[in-house]
């Protein structure tokens, strides 16, 4: 990066981003080329969005299809882009009703406005989310999320909201009941460290549905879109939630989210009780259409689940060969967590410099969020690298 971009960057910004220290330029497939022309893999996919790489074709299309129409119209609009997106989604998922945002937090947000309004005259009060958990920065969804580092200095929160332990069955029990209006949770944690939820909680939580009659609430927006092999993460654990919150790859790198419910929920909302400007933006959805013939018309979630056990077996041996390295290994598909006995930046940043881009998230885990469409060999590739970087410098 230039340095008057890095000066300029920190003289104009809040600091709030610890960015990297490259100069993209462009991206094509799943690399990523810098100013002087170096090649990275990108297994960093632009934090879950980027689920079909760079410069992909049909969502390129897509786009300047919709902009020579119209860019926006608004909400009091029926946008033809938006009602074919959300038919799709709807005939795709089985669930009843939605509403598009522009982010994942706005639709963490309007979920629990959902949830709140569903539980009116029901003598319920308490909404849980989970331990780790991560659902946005909006003051809703902070309150969700339990991880100390987003929550500091934010107090208060809204009210009523209380955190589970995450895979504890006897404190879920303890804690929900009557009074329950829902529990959110990510079925695969993404920022907390590609945590899964066990399937005895998952079990648990059903049962305990059934009895009390809350909402489960599954924020889908890191594992959701196909990117596990399944085009919801919460199909792994046999449990169907009655509201699923989606974002990152649905809108094809615009910003887009939604939040989705079950006839238990479908007449919660009525005229002007939520409401948005850009949300479900046509150019967005033409995008997210893209986005949805390409991953489920096109079989892609088979690939991401195909690369998942790739990248698994291959992780597995490496842990193998270095157990004093490697803890566990997590995940499904395109959302895999290599979870190391240290802290994994230094290995991050070593792989930076090699050419390959990978998140490291909760200090120890390198999560892989590749592009589903990520060729077989660069996951050959990325594990050879970090083998060799292991040999060589024994303290990355
Ligand atoms: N929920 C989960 C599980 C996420 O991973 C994220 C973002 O990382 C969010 C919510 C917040 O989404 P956004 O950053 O689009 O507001």
């Amino acid at each position: 990066m230039s340095d008057s971009f890095l000066e300029r960057e920190q003289s104009y910004f809040f600091h709030t981003y610890k960015r990297l220290t490259l100069d993209i330029v462009r991206g094509e497939g799943c690399y990523l080329f810098d100013r002087a022309g170096k090649r990275y893999v990108d297994f960093f996919g632009g934090l879950a969005v980027n689920a079909l790489g760079y410069k992909h074709p049909g969502i390129n299309n897509a786009i300047r299809r919709q902009i020579d129409l119209y860019n926006h119209l608004s909400n009091f609009f029926v946008q033809e882009t938006q009602v074919l997106l959300a038919e799709k989604l709807i005939k795709l998922t089985g669930l009843k009703k939605l509403f598009f945002t522009n982010s994942g937090t706005e639709a963490v947000e309007g979920a629990l406005k959902l949830a709140r309004k569903w539980a009116k005259g029901r003598g319920k009060t308490d909404i849980f989310g989970l331990s780790n958990s991560f659902h946005g920065r909006t003051m809703g969804a902070l309150s969700l999320t339990e991880r100390a580092k987003y929550r500091e200095g934010y107090e208060p929160f809204v009210p009523n909201i209380r955190h589970i332990k995450f895979n504890d069955v006897q404190d879920l029990r303890a804690n929900v009941g009557p009074k329950t209006i829902g529990v959110f949770l990510e079925f695969i944690q993404g920022e907390g460290g590609v945590n899964v939820v066990s399937s005895e909680f998952a079990k648990e939580l059903n049962a305990l549905r059934k009895q009390h009659d809350f909402l489960i609430i599954a924020d889908e927006i890191q594992c959701g879109i196909g990117r596990t092999g399944r085009f919801f993460g919460f199909e792994h654990f046999g449990v169907q939630p009655d509201i699923v919150i989606i974002a990152k790859a649905l809108g094809g790198g615009l910003p887009l989210g939604a939040f989705l419910g079950t006839e238990k929920v479908s007449d919660v909302f009525t005229y002007g009780v939520h409401g948005t400007t850009f949300g479900g933006n046509p150019v967005a959805c033409a995008a997210g259409l893209a986005v949805l013939e390409e991953i489920v018309d096109r079989g892609l979630m088979k690939v991401a689940s195909e690369r998942g056990e790739q990248l698994r077996g291959l992780f597995t041996k490496l842990g193998g060969e270095f157990p004093d390295r490697i803890r566990e290994v997590r995940g499904f598909g395109c959302m895999m967590g290599i979870d190391l006995h240290k802290e994994g930046q230094s290995l991050a940043d070593e792989l930076q410099n090699r050419g390959f881009l990978v998140n490291c998230t909760n200090t120890t885990v390198i999560r892989l969020l590749p592009p589903y469409t990520i060729p077989a060999e660069e996951c050959d590739r990325l594990v050879q690298e970090i083998r060799t970087i292991w040999k060589e410098s024994p303290s990355k």
